[in-house]
């Protein structure tokens, strides 16, 4: 006899599916050696095209999902997700329910190349808008939907791939970006009237969502996943009880009015974040399977109702760091999450693990003992692998792998340079002082003094034109080719002619250009104790482009001058004032891998001491002026507004830390990317730099009459030159815009520079947009007198 509580679920809910004991939330998609950027890129190069572009890309979903079965996620059950993508998923999406914007829309369904037309523009027509995907490194192009807007089923692309691998003896799982969150990422279209949101268009595009996963159950498919991470952040502006309305009315389209066998069965994932109040209302919906992220989030303390009828994946494994798991652990919060009375719970990661790379296997001059302690997105496959059996069978079943993970975790533990005494008691004695600089207007008058700059003065953000010569060599010295000697001689060679070209213009402020740096976050990681590089651990950050985060892993120290002699001999080169050019705390630790064992902030000061010695030792070697670059600290922001002031509060201390310690007469200026900083315009203004450079061409200056009602008085440099685009703007042009901020600024504050650094583009832009910039200055300040 059983008891009523023994009933197994399917027998207490006759539509209970079972999902797949292991799973992925995502692949990485690029492939391990960058397969997918190089097919891409031969491709706009009109080296190959469409039929050998999806020839390459049908050749990389068969060898991820063959894998993906390899490492121990079943062939049958949909436990392999499809994530491939040709370029964002979110583009996908837009593309799949014909929500491309007017400009690129074409008669019948959108091909490859119009599809890439969407990402990347063509001539007067401008590209969707990229933007970050939550709090990760990776670009998302933001949909345009407007009252005109028709939804249809436009692509066949994800059944299409799904019948290729059923084909192939793959049931995956294709993934989709969920119809609310995709509405919550789109922004209104140019013509939809003021205060149109996206999201009243819920009802019009569901039916499309509904027709595709039909489509989906006709071709075989058993499980669909949809991610829904824009339930996790209240960041984005649309009231919370409208977000938890469309939730409510979405899956009662998808997951009730539509029943299975006319459907898949749904996973509905949250990544990123807690659920929190839209926990009551996903449950409530009658998808089959609901994953949470238990890394950034939390499980739920109490049964939530909905769940019997679920399958509760524990997104236990870090999709978004490359740090191996505590098996043991880990195994613990799945344990507990079998009292919460879902129907049946499963082992999922936290995230897709497109954040990290594929192997750590593939890195074989990755000092052995620091490997040990890594996982890149094939051991986190085998992770949640050893888990799910650990889960179903007993620890005795998994014990060699769980002691495994511990040796690991204890020897990350105890290996010397993860815990530096010299630098924690650096850290754990620092005092307010520290912290504080002199008031900003005696600095002001000091500067001013030392430097004598005349009205507007021009400079730019650091970075001159990365040319084929500069890689070539630097290429050419990693492979043994060319001596360190004769490297460094060709990028000494280099800041001369770029020094040159500054003084022959006009600039007042020269950089040195950053020819010697291969990444403005890899140099410094290379030369910083506490920190690894990889060789093949590239992570898409947009489209084609990828990046290789380094690996902070252990306390970070400066063991010799980074920067000095670089700055030093261009400063010799000339007797106009050069600016130091470091990166910021917050961008190391944004753009890198970051250990997960310290809070951010000790790690972040940690940094912000190595470069407060370096800014003393630029000081002490005669330089005036020292720019500390910050384009990722809104990049940061948590993505629950209570939890923005205590990231702010460090994030902007480590700043201070590394700037404070200078002379008044000394001038910090700090570089942001973005231009809409309304968000974080108080904590710009905590980073007391005494110049602020921050994007502001495309949007016409849009963001200084704020910037002026705020009661920012610092120096401010509004870029006046878009170097997004290869475009020369003309003097007159950048007069305009110069015209235009003189009338929100003071002009004794005002400077005069490009929206950011010009190492994507070529002389032949550069140069007379850089001449046009310094006319425009000269032009307007004779207006002023
Ligand atoms: N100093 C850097 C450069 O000029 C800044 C780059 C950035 O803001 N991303 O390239
Ligand atoms: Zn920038």
């Amino acid at each position: 006899m059983t008891t009523h509580t023994e009933l197994s679920s399917d027998q207490q809910n006759p539509t209970f599916a079972a999902f797949p004991a292991a799973t992925i939330l995502g692949y990485p998609r690029i492939g391990p050696r960058r397969e997918l950027k190089k097919a891409v890129e031969s491709f706009w190069a009109g080296r190959i095209d469409a039929d050998q572009l999806e020839e390459t890309a049908a050749a990389l979903r068969k060898s991820t999902r063959d894998r993906l079965v390899a490492l121990g996620l079943s062939a049958t059950d949909g436990s392999v997700p499809e994530t491939f993508s040709y370029y964002d998923q979110v583009l996908d999406a837009a593309v799949t329910v014909g929500a491309v914007p007017e400009r690129f829309a074409t008669e019948g369904d959108l091909d490859l190349a119009g599809y890439f037309r969407a990402a990347r523009g063509e001539g007067d027509d401008a590209p969707l808008e990229m933007t970050k995907w939550f709090d990760t490194n990776y670009h998302y192009l933001v949909p345009e939907i407007g009252p005109s807007t028709t939804f249809r089923l436009a692509s066949d692309r994800v059944v299409r791939q799904f019948a290729e691998a059923l084909a192939d003896g793959v049931t995956t799982r294709p993934v989709l970006v969920g119809p609310v969150t995709f509405l919550l990422l789109s922004k209104a279209a140019d013509d939809a009237p003021a205060g149109f949101e996206p999201l009243s268009r819920l009802a019009d595009l569901l039916p499309v969502y509904a027709e595709l996963l039909r489509a989906l159950a006709a071709a075989g498919a058993t499980w669909v996943q949809l991610d829904e991470p824009g339930l996790v952040t209240d960041t984005i502006d649309v009231p919370l009880g409208d977000v938890l309305t469309a939730v409510t009315e979405a899956y009662r389209v998808l997951s009730t009015e539509l029943a299975r066998p006319e459907r898949p069965a749904i996973l509905l994932a949250a990544p990123f974040g807690d659920l929190q109040e839209a926990l009551p209302v996903v449950a409530g919906t009658d998808v089959e399977a609901l994953a949470v992220d238990l890394v950034k989030g939390s499980a739920p303390t109490s049964p939530v109702r909905g769940l019997e009828s679920k399958t509760l994946v524990g997104g236990v494994v870090d999709g978004h760091n490359i740090w191996r798991a505590d098996l043991s652990a880990r195994l613990e919060v799945l344990e507990a999450l079998e009292g919460l009375g879902a129907g049946a719970v499963a082992v999922g990661t936290s995230t897709s693990l497109q954040h990290v790379p594929h192997d750590v296997a593939d890195e074989p001059a990755l000092d052995p003992t620091l490997a040990s302690w890594l996982a890149f997105a094939d051991q986190k496959v085998a992770e949640v692998v050893t888990l799910a059996e650990g889960l179903r069978e007993g620890r005795e079943a998994v014990h060699e792998q769980l002691l495994a993970a511990s040796a690991a975790v204890s020897s990350r533990a105890t290996a010397a340079g993860v815990s530096v005494a010299a630098v924690r008691e650096r850290t754990a004695a620092l005092t307010d002082g520290d912290f504080h600089r002199g008031p900003a207007q005696e600095r002001r008058d000091a500067q001013q003094e030392r430097l004598d700059l005349p009205l507007l003065p021009s400079t730019t953000i650091g970075s001159f034109p990365q040319t084929v010569e500069i890689r070539k060599a630097r290429a050419a010295h990693a492979k043994g080719e060319l001596s360190l000697e004769a490297y460094e001689d060709a990028m000494r060679a280099e800041i001369q002619q770029v020094v040159e070209l500054q003084e022959r213009i006009g600039i007042d402020v020269l950089v040195h250009g950053e020819a010697e740096r291969n990444d403005m976050v890899q140099y410094f990681a290379e030369l910083l104790d506490g920190f690894a590089v990889t060789q093949n651990g590239w992570v898409q950050s947009y489209g084609s482009r990828c990046t290789r985060p380094s690996i902070l892993w252990g306390d970070v120290s400066r063991p010799a001058p980074m920067t000095v002699r670089w700055t030093e001999y261009t400063q010799s080169l000339t007797t106009k004032p050069v600016k130091g050019m470091l990166t910021g705390p917050v961008t190391i630790m944004a753009w890198s891998f970051v250990r997960d064992d310290i809070p951010l902030g000790e790690t972040a000061n940690q940094i912000g001491l190595a470069l407060r010695d370096e800014i003393a030792d630029l000081e002490a070697a005669g330089i005036a002026i020292i720019q500390v670059d910050e384009p990722a600290l809104r990049e940061l922001l948590p993505l629950r507004r209570a939890d923005q002031p205590a990231y702010l509060d460090w994030s902007v201390g480590s700043f201070t830390l590394s700037t404070a310690g200078v002379r008044p007469d000394t001038q910090i200026h700090t570089h942001l990317c973005y231009s809409e900083f309304g968000e974080v315009i108080g904590a710009i203004d905590a980073l007391d730099a005494d110049v602020t450079s921050i994007e502001a061409a495309r949007s016409r200056m849009e963001i200084l009459p704020d910037l002026n009602a705020s009661g920012f008085s610092r120096g401010v440099g509004p870029g006046v030159y878009d170097i997004h685009s290869p475009r020369v703007p003309s003097q007159e042009e950048v007069t305009e815009l110069l015209e235009l901020a003189v009338k929100s600024v003071d002009p004794a504050l005002l400077w005069v520079n490009p929206d950011c650094g010009l190492k994507t583009r070529g002389y032949a832009e550069t140069t007379p947009s850089l001449e046009h910039l310094v006319g425009a200055a000269k032009a307007v300040r004779s207006q002023l007198g």
